[in-house]
């Protein structure tokens, strides 16, 4: 069953091995558990709904599940049970239809909707605003049927409730995948992918959710808008912009035509060594710039090839034997590895693995063939996992993540991790800070940092050590031009920062956007915009 208090399915656990529990003491200090709140203290603070229509289905359970998602404040108020207040009911459409007929309801009864998909949102998406107003959550995630496959165009229409595995599931018996895989993919639905603009592992090959999406509908509080359709158009604005990035503001996306590709022949990934950041990263934006067809490219730092090696990799002999090597090869302190994906036709593969190992080469890079890649591509979905183990045994995580151009990508990078450190160094505590990057353009690359400090032991001073350190981590990114976000989106969390990068008059059109689409205002207030 899946966790209603943290990440993933609750049979699974990845737990901390006696050396990695050493690690992080050893980088951050002893853990300071807290005591979590059980499920049933957390269902006796769901309130009596105010809906009282047949459409939205009202117990506690139901609720509860649907009213957060995975941001730290999320987090804590999963853990800690106060969970802010929660939406009064849940539709759960099963068709376009369906859905529209909620939507009026909620509009009649005078509710704001929140459009819910997997729940796996980082950036409070799915908050429930404070108020006299109702508040019901739309869930889509019955919407998972594969609706049409135009083989000749190669495009597959697909209820928006779809979560990853299901979206491959419904394809691979035709010969085709779409190829979106973010970390979060065992939850998170194709109608959440779009509306926040996602990106998947292997966006080098398949490109971002914005590359796939062909067409969509979407109900809004004025009517339908159906947006896409051709190949190209050169016809006036693409309205499948609107759709994207829309964060449930503009209207519920019920059914979406994404551009499908036929099943790989092979695929793998390889493990190659640098010994140094400056040096992998040059590689890395050589290979794209050269543009060498890889499916992925995931370059870690010194520290976060360190933690993967002590966190996740493991087997104590593998690692001794893999450190003899490259201290062989001229690799030491500070080196950092580099993931490869290879996917495609034999030949295909074979031509881009070569280009790829020689530009790597000529850069001092060790190749330790693909027995790493098979450890990463085994544990691909389950980094996430940790943050369970880590929780339990005193330890907080997040992340942040930007995107900028190559030539600040290593400042701003060095500035993320600083400025996490700084901010906890004021009070005498340490932050365990590590960063890759994994979507990679021929102008720049996302960036993607982690860090790791002490609970304090109760909910509020992990809430405030978090807020310090996501406020000024926020601030440096912007400070230092990159993106509010590159893949999460923007929700609460990073609202406030979207004037930086859009500017008043781009922030009056997308207000006058919503307006348009919701001129009550009743869809996802607060988040995108403020
Ligand atoms: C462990 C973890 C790893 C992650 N890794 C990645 C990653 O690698 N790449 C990445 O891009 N993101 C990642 N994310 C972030 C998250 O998975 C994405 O933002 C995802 O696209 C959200 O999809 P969802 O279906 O869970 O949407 P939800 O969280 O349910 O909703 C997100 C927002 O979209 C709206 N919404 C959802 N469905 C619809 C719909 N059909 N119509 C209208 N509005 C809708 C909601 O109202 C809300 O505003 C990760 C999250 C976690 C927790």
């Amino acid at each position: 069953m899946r966790r209603w208090n943290g990440w993933g399915d609750d049979s699974d656990i990845f737990a901390l091995t006696d050396d990695a529990r050493a690690f992080v003491r050893e980088r951050v200090g002893d853990g300071v558990p807290s005591t979590d709140a059980t499920r049933e203290q957390a269902l006796k603070t769901v309130p009596e709904s105010r809906v009282k229509s047949p459409l939205f289905v009202t117990d506690a359970a139901t609720r509860l599940d649907r009213s957060r998602g995975q941001s730290f404040p999320d987090w804590i108020a999963m853990r800690s049970g106060r969970m802010g207040p929660y939406a009064d009911g849940v539709a759960f459409p099963t068709t376009h239809d369906e859905a529209a007929v909620a939507l009026a309801e909620a509009k009649k009864i005078g509710a704001i909707v929140i459009p819910y998909g997997g729940g796996t949102s980082v950036v409070g998406h799915l908050n429930v605003p404070a108020g006299d107003q109702p508040v019901v959550n739309i869930s889509l995630e019955r919407m998972n049927k594969l609706l049409k496959l135009d083989e000749t165009s190669m495009l597959a229409t697909i209820g928006a409730g779809t979560p990853g595995p299901q979206v491959e599931a419904l394809l691979k018996p035709h010969g085709y995948l779409l190829g979106h895989f973010p970390q979060s993919y065992e939850y998170s639905t194709l109608g959440g992918w779009v509306v926040t603009r996602s990106s998947g592992q292997q966006s080098y090959r398949y490109g971002r959710i914005e590359n796939m999406f062909a067409a969509g509908r979407l109900v809004t509080p004025r009517g339908e808008l159906d947006v896409g359709g051709m190949p190209a158009s050169s016809a006036g604005q693409d309205l499948r912009e609107a759709v994207m990035g829309s964060e449930g503001r503009f209207g519920l996306l019920t059914e979406a035509t994404v551009r499908v590709r036929r099943l790989p022949e092979r695929e793998d990934f390889h493990g190659v060594f640098f010994p140094s950041w400056e040096i992998g990263l040059d590689a890395v934006r050589t290979m794209v710039q050269s543009d060498v067809p890889l499916s992925m490219l995931r370059l870690s730092n010194e520290i976060e090839t360190e933690t993967q090696l002590a966190l996740v990799a493991g087997h104590k002999t593998a690692l001794t034997w893999l450190n003899r090597y490259l201290r062989l090869r001229g690799i030491g302190q500070g080196a950092c590895m580099l993931m490869i994906g290879v996917t495609g036709s034999e030949i295909e593969c074979n031509h881009s693995r070569h280009r790829a190992l020689d530009i790597a080469a000529s850069f001092k890079g060790a190749h330790v063939g693909r027995f790493m890649g098979k450890a990463w591509a085994k544990n691909r979905f389950r980094g996430p996992y940790l943050r369970n183990a880590l929780w339990e045994a005193g330890y907080a995580a997040d992340t942040v993540e930007t995107a900028i151009n190559w030539n600040k990508v290593t400042p701003l990078m060095r500035a993320i991790e600083q400025t996490a450190r700084d901010v906890l160094g004021k009070e005498n505590e340490k932050v365990h800070a590590f960063t890759h990057l994994s979507h990679v353009y021929r102008q720049g690359c996302s960036i993607y940092s982690t860090f790791v400090f002490r609970s304090t032991g109760n909910f509020e001073g992990d809430y405030e050590r978090w807020r310090k350190l996501k406020s000024r981590l926020c601030e440096t990114m912007v400070e230092h031009g990159g993106t509010i976000s590159h893949q999460h989106g923007v929700g609460v969390d990073h609202a406030p920062y979207m004037p930086a990068e859009k500017g008043a008059l781009g922030m009056d059109l997308i207000r006058a956007m919503a307006r348009e689409f919701d001129p009550q205002a009743m869809m996802n207030p607060g988040k995108l915009f403020v």
